[in-house]
């Protein structure tokens, strides 16, 4: 679908004269294709011009290893640096922070990003994995189908769901959540918020009303990784005003070129956690900087 990084990049060095050292222009040169190849993988124009930037300073003055082209070290300096955004301290991946039971778990983001589905998930891979008794609860009171969708996926994967009550408010099921989590001896609650097109202050007034309630140990934003740029701010917003712990890229199984992973790392500095590959259950993967970073590089 893209020219790839390095066909790009071996154009560009076959006309410079790149020895002994890379020059201010050599890079220069080289970096304007990088940036073009970042914005054509949907990451953010601020992000994508800051990166390279960063990649400009590191790569200016390097010596020219003889084994391989200038194009080819050019690649591997921005490689390298992407892995090394997108990993943050590294120690964040895949990891939850679940331990003095019932641990809470807030899900938030916009509708139809994979909220509900990711929940579940991650419920499933808390009880297969890590032998954990969780508890789902879904707060979305304006969508009876969500909360039915959350309560059918249980089911499914052999999870317990909060029995729904209608007529409750967010916080109402929130307290229900915690204090049923609580007398049930359960290890993790996870409370799966309702999602709007748009973000809103009801919505936000809502989520940190939720908050307060459950003093979260995680709270996790669900983004759709199809979306680029718009992730960034649905990521800042989020941030802002109810404060993240980390991220859950979905639909990385489709076409995308994941960009926003880049763009949220880089805005937010939260982690991203997990990638969603696909709409089944079992269809979710600690997130791996090295795999998107070849996939944003083509
Ligand atoms: P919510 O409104 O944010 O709760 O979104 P849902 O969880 O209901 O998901 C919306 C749709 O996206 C559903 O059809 C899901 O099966 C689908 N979906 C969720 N995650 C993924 C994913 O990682 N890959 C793909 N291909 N589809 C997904």
């Amino acid at each position: 679908m893209f020219e790839n990084l390095s066909e790009r990049l071996s154009g560009v060095f076959d006309k410079l004269t790149s020895q002994g050292a890379l020059s201010e222009d050599d890079v220069k040169t080289a970096l304007r294709e990088v940036r073009v190849a970042l914005l054509e993988a949907d990451v953010s124009l601020g992000v994508a011009r800051d990166f390279v930037k960063a990649v400009t300073d590191k790569a200016t003055g390097q010596a020219v290893t003889k084994s391989v082209t200038p194009g080819q070290q050019v690649v591997k300096i921005v490689h390298d640096e992407l892995i090394a955004v997108l990993a943050g301290d590294g120690a964040d991946a895949g990891a939850l922070k679940i331990d003095n039971a019932p641990a809470p778990i807030l899900m938030v983001g916009l509708q139809g990003s994979g909220k509900t589905t990711t929940t579940a998930k991650l419920a499933r891979r808390l009880k297969e994995r890590e032998k954990k008794r969780v508890l789902m609860a879904s707060l979305d009171v304006y969508r009876p189908a969500a909360m039915q969708q959350l309560a059918v996926l249980g089911t499914q994967i052999g999870v317990d769901t909060l029995p729904i009550v209608a007529g409750q408010k967010p916080a109402e099921i929130a307290k229900r959540a915690k204090q049923a989590a609580t007398m049930g001896g359960y290890d993790v609650y996870m409370l799966d918020t309702a999602g709007r097109l748009h973000i809103d202050d009801v919505l936000m007034d809502e989520v940190q009303q939720v908050r307060d309630i459950a003093n979260p140990r995680e709270t996790l934003l669900v983004v759709d990784g199809l979306t680029g740029q718009d992730a960034v701010n649905v990521a800042t917003e989020f941030e802002d005003k109810v404060g993240i712990s980390g991220v859950v890229l979905t639909r990385m199984d489709g076409d995308g070129r994941g960009g926003a992973a880049l763009s949220m790392r880089a805005v937010t500095g939260k982690p991203i956690k997990f990638v969603g590959l696909g709409e089944k259950m079992d269809a979710l993967e600690e997130f791996h900087p090295e795999r998107i970073a070849g996939r944003i590089l083509g």
